[in-house]
């Protein structure tokens, strides 16, 4: 599909690119991406991406240890579907909880890019009895199948703990750990990002709704005529150029990546 202004959508790119080229591309969205869910104050100092390679290899992924501040396409790992390291820069290893993303990409075959963060007044609301976060703002209609929580706020740092935790996420689009974290899933890396910006909107939204009265969720009429005017397709193109823009100025991202 070509967009009004000239530019492909990622399916139309990925059929007519050379696979190196398709994998350099995401590996500078996955950049920056991070980067940008950083400057956002989204990501944090433990947060990752993924985004998996179209090949059928497994997934990219940044490394342990790695800034999320400083991070460049050239330091993302491979790792195959099992979460195990492929490929990557000497000495650098995936994060203890690659599984989530290695899981989660297995059991959502839809799913191309996964994020996980430690967004602490978003964690708030799985430290209460209630209100549960659900959605408030009209952009969180992404998330009107519900926002589950997953009860055990361990690291997922085995496959077991990430197979529990797709479990958990089942077919929704993203998911709270209690005391720990989010989970956001997507179709592409651009939409991964757009969908974390908005997820911590609503959640703080509602943070602040809260703080001022009885909160009211979007019913369903009102979810349902949103999405029947949303473009999803043409939003998330619209902000993530407004965003990448913005970080371009910034001089977070580096002006020569093809984002
Ligand atoms: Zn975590």
């Amino acid at each position: 599909m070509t967009f009004k202004d000239g530019t492909m959508s990622d399916a139309t790119q990925s059929e007519t690119t050379p696979a190196k080229d398709v994998e350099q591309r995401l590996r500078e969205q996955v950049a920056a991406c991070t980067l940008m869910l950083n400057d956002q104050g989204i990501l944090g100092y433990s947060g990752h991406v993924s985004a998996r390679l179209p090949d059928g290899r497994g997934f990219l992924i940044q490394s342990v240890d790695q800034s999320r501040a400083s991070l460049t396409p050239d330091l993302l790992l491979v790792c195959d579907p099992d979460g195990r390291l492929l490929s990557g820069p000497a000495g650098l290893k995936p994060p203890s909880e690659v599984f989530m993303h290695s899981e989660i990409l297995r059991l959502r075959p839809e799913v191309n890019s996964v994020a996980h963060f430690h967004h602490d007044r978003t964690t708030v609301f799985t430290l209460v009895d209630s209100p549960k976060l659900v959605a408030i703002k009209n952009h969180a209609v992404r998330w009107a199948s519900g926002i589950p929580v997953h009860g055990d706020p361990s690291h997922v740092n085995t496959p077991a703990r990430g197979r529990a935790l797709a479990a958990t996420l089942g077919a929704h689009h993203a998911a709270l750990i209690r005391a720990h974290g989010q989970i956001v899933v997507a179709e592409s890396v651009p939409a991964l990002f757009i969908d974390c910006v908005h997820f911590i909107e609503n959640a703080m939204a509602m943070y602040d709704a809260a703080l001022l009265g009885s909160v009211l969720p979007l019913t369903a009429d009102e979810i349902a005529s949103f999405l029947q005017d949303l473009k999803r397709d043409k939003h998330v193109a619209k902000l993530w150029t407004y965003y990448v823009g913005l970080a371009r100025v910034h001089g977070i991202v580096q002006p020569n990546w093809s984002l």
